[in-house]
C-alpha cells in the first residue's frame, strides 16, 4: 500500500496529523446506529486503534489511531454489520444528515436518509466530484442546518405517507462561508434523488476542483445556476411512487422519552460507547443515534422513565455532564487532525472555567482550523482558530475568530485574530 493518503479518501480515511496513523469515518444516515453495529465501531477501534470514537456533528463516528495496514480489515469487519465509509471524505456524496432527530417526522426522514445514501454511495457516477457534497434533512428551518449543505431538504408535510420536502442548494461553510437559496419547493419525495443527480451534474461539469457547488452560485448567479439544472434531463424525470417497507430504525417519536447523554467534545472511549449500545439493546429499541452537538440521544421505550436511565448511564460511562454545562461542539483540532491549528479540546476545557450563567444558556461550537467542521456559524457563539502568530520567542500560537448568531441566516463575525487570553475575555463579557 502506497503511504499518500490521498487514494484512501473515498474510503472515508484521513491521514491524521501523527506519521503513520489514520482516521476512518463511519457514515451513520441521520445519525442512527444499531446497537450490534455501535459495538462493531466500538471493538474496532478497541483492537485496531487506541480505544476512542469521535463523534462529529454531522451525525458519523470517527475511529482514530489506525495504522494503515490494518484498515482493509477495518473495512471489512465494518461492513459485516452493514457499515460504510465509502464517501465519507473526498470528492464524494458525504453521510446524510439530520439536526431533527427529536421531531415527530424523524422516522420518515430516516427512511429518506437511508435511500439516499444508498442511491449516492459507492456510485462511481457520484464520486470524483471536484469536492465533497453534503446533504442534509431537517423536519424544519429551526437551527438553520438547511442552509449550510450543499443540498439541504427541510421537511415541507406529509400527505396521505407521502413527503414533500423544500430543496434549498449551495450552502456550505468553511473559509467563505455562504447560506443556502430556496431552490425547489413542495417538491415529491419521489424526484428528490432525480433532482439532486441533475445537481450533480451540473456540479461537476462546471466547478473546478477543489470548488464547493456554492462556488456556481457565485460565478454563475442563482438564476444561471437554477437554469443549468432544470435543463438536465434528469431533472425533470418521471419516477415512480416510493413503495414498500419503511426503512428506518426508529419507528416512532415521543418528546417524553428521548434521552440525551451528552458527551464533552464529542470524544467517547470504546468501552463507553460499548456500555451505551448495551443499554440501548434493553431500553431503546436497539437503536443510538449521535446527535448535530456530538452527544449521543436514545428514543427510549414507552415504559421507561429516561432521568432513571440517564443516571444509569452517567454511572456505567462515567460520562457525568456538569449540570448546567453548555451545548459545546468541538472538532479533534490539532490533537489529530492534520488541518488544526489549536488543540481544541484543551481551549474548550479553558473555555468552560470562563463561561457564566448567561453563557451557559448559549450553543457554543469551537473549530480548530477555517473548514469549520463545528459548524461555529450556526452557533450562538461560534469560534474559529484561523492563524498561527509566531511570537518574539519563535513560538506559533493560535489566533481565535468569533461569529455571533444574527437570528438569522449565517452568523457573522464579531472579532478577529484574538489571543486565548482575549478570546477568554470577551467570553467574560457574556456572563
Ligand atoms: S475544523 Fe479543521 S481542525 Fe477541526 S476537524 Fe475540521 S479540518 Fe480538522
Amino acid at each position: 500500500m502506497s503511504t499518500a493518503g490521498s487514494e484512501y479518501r473515498l474510503d472515508g480515511i484521513y491521514k491524521q496529523r501523527q506519521d503513520g496513523f489514520y482516521m476512518q469515518r463511519v457514515k451513520l444516515p441521520a445519525g442512527v446506529v444499531s446497537a450490534s453495529q455501535a459495538r462493531t465501531i466500538a471493538a474496532v477501534s478497541t483492537r485496531f486503534g487506541q480505544g476512542t470514537v469521535h463523534l462529529t456533528t454531522r451525525g458519523s463516528m470517527e475511529i482514530h489511531w489506525l495504522k494503515e495496514e490494518d484498515l482493509p480489515q477495518v473495512k471489512r469487519e465494518l461492513a459485516m454489520t452493514g457499515l460504510t465509509s465509502r464517501g465519507a471524505c473526498g470528492g464524494a456524496v458525504r453521510g446524510i444528515t439530520c439536526g431533527s432527530q427529536g421531531a415527530h417526522g424523524f422516522p420518515i426522514i430516516e427512511t429518506l436518509a437511508r435511500r439516499l445514501q444508498r442511491h449516492f454511495t459507492g456510485n462511481p457516477r457520484f464520486e470524483r466530484l471536484p469536492k465533497k457534497f453534503k446533504i442534509g434533512i431537517e423536519a424544519d428551518v429551526v437551527g438553520g442546518r438547511h442552509l449550510i449543505q450543499d443540498v439541504g431538504l427541510v421537511l415541507a408535510g406529509i400527505d396521505g405517507g407521502r413527503a414533500r420536502y423544500d430543496l434549498w442548494i449551495a450552502g456550505g461553510l468553511g473559509r467563505e462561508p455562504q447560506a443556502a437559496f430556496l431552490f425547489v419547493e413542495n417538491l415529491a419525495e419521489e424526484r428528490i434523488i432525480p433532482v439532486i443527480e441533475a445537481i450533480l451534474r451540473v456540479y461537476t461539469a462546471h466547478a473546478p476542483p477543489p470548488k464547493r457547488l456554492k462556488f456556481l452560485a457565485k460565478e454563475f448567479g442563482e438564476a444561471k445556476l437554477c437554469q443549468l439544472i432544470k435543463a438536465e434531463a434528469t431533472f425533470s424525470e418521471e419516477i415512480p411512487e416510493v413503495s414498500g417497507i419503511h426503512e428506518n430504525f426508529i419507528t416512532a417519536v415521543n418528546d417524553h422519552n428521548r434521552l440525551e447523554l451528552p458527551v464533552f467534545a464529542g470524544k467517547l472511549t470504546a468501552a463507553q460507547l460499548a456500555i451505551i449500545a448495551n443499554r440501548a439493546e434493553i431500553c431503546a429499541d436497539g437503536v443510538l443515534m449521535v446527535t448535530a452537538n456530538q452527544d449521543i440521544a436514545l428514543q427510549l421505550l414507552p415504559d421507561v422513565d429516561a432521568a432513571a436511565e440517564l443516571s444509569i448511564l452517567q454511572q456505567q460511562t462515567g460520562l457525568t455532564s456538569a449540570g448546567s454545562a453548555p451545548a459545546l461542539r468541538v472538532c479533534p483540532g490539532n490533537h489529530e487532525c492534520l488541518m488544526g491549528l489549536t488543540a481544541t479540546r484543551d481551549v474548550a476545557r479553558e473555555l468552560l472555567a470562563h463561561i457564566g450563567m448567561q453563557g451557559r444558556k448559549l450553543t457554543w461550537a469551537l473549530s480548530g482550523c477555517q473548514n469549520s467542521c463545528t459548524q461555529p456559524q450556526l452557533a450562538d457563539i461560534g469560534i474559529v482558530s484561523s492563524t498561527l502568530v509566531k511570537g518574539e520567542d519563535g513560538v506559533r500560537t493560535p489566533r481565535f475568530d468569533l461569529y455571533r448568531s444574527t437570528g438569522e441566516g449565517l452568523g457573522t463575525a464579531a472579532g478577529c485574530a484574538h489571543t486565548l487570553d482575549e478570546l477568554c475575555g470577551k467570553v467574560r463579557e457574556i456572563g
